[in-house]
């Protein structure tokens, strides 16, 4: 059943006091009741980022209408939100070069909590890149200065990704995923985003708040994957989420014995 879910975009103070929105606005939520989870359909109106073809990663038709983001939610609509969505993003162009807030600068401008995340690439066409922090540290002026003649595009740390890799991102650490991947994407429940570039969009930069929530410096150290047992890879085990890789067939086959001792070792 398809059916429309209005979400207005969010409006929120900013540091600097201007209000900003987010910008996803309008969902169309794909309801499934036989099924644990429900698929919302993520399009950005003024663009189209997303694809129209999301095989073999869902079934959903995004033929007519390209779709760039699908979010896994709890089928009972009366139950809470949990405090971690889920997705999969789908590019065909590059997104935004955006930085979201970490706990702190979150609730100094009022809102309940910041944007932790984490991807798992599922597939990325060869020369598939994402973005993660700067190459070089950046004072508040010089940031200023290059969201303004978009310079930023060539200071942050381009990386080829493929299928498989893991990247994980702070709240605070500036970055952009890159056209031709699909990827899963657990997150802190927030819309709070602030875009430095927009890759000719023109669609509105938040530059006071960018300043404000940025660690506007190299990114942080990635943590290293943790095999718990042959079935089980820890790829990111951070305050706010454990975010695992596992395999179902060794799963269903009663094949997964833990390596060396239980837990983080
Ligand atoms: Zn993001």
């Amino acid at each position: 059943m398809l059916r429309s879910v209005n979400r207005a975009a969010r409006a929120w103070q900013t540091a600097d006091g201007a209000n900003r929105r987010h910008e996803q606005e309008d969902l169309p939520c794909l309801s499934r009741t036989t099924d644990d989870h429900r698929a919302c359909l993520g399009r950005d109106r003024s663009q189209t980022l997303g694809r129209l073809d999301l095989r073999p990663w869902s079934s959903i038709d995004a033929s007519t209408d390209p779709v760039g983001e699908l979010w896994l939610e709890r089928t009972d609509k009366s139950a809470p939100n949990p405090a971690l969505l889920l997705k999969l993003l789908f590019t065909s162009e590059p997104l935004s070069i955006q930085v979201h807030p970490n706990d702190a600068f979150a609730r100094s401008i009022g809102l309940p909590n910041g944007k932790t995340e984490a991807w798992y690439i599922l597939s990325a066409l060869p020369g598939a890149r994402i973005a993660l922090g700067l190459n070089r540290h950046l004072t508040p002026q010089e940031l200023r200065e290059a969201i303004g003649d978009g310079s930023i595009a060539d200071l942050v740390q381009w990386r080829p990704v493929a299928q498989g890799d893991v990247i994980f991102v702070p709240g605070g650490t500036i970055h952009a995923i890159g056209a031709d991947i699909v990827l899963a994407e657990i997150q802190q429940r927030s819309d709070a985003t602030f875009r430095l570039f927009d890759f000719g969009r023109h669609r509105e930069l938040h530059e006071d708040s960018v300043v404000a929530a940025s660690e506007a410096g190299p990114p942080p150290t990635q943590p290293p994957p943790r095999r718990l047992t042959d079935a089980r890879l820890v790829l990111v085990a951070s305050s706010y989420f454990v975010f695992e890789r596992i395999d179902l067939r060794r799963i269903r086959s009663g094949d997964s014995r833990p390596i060396g001792k239980p837990g983080f070792s």
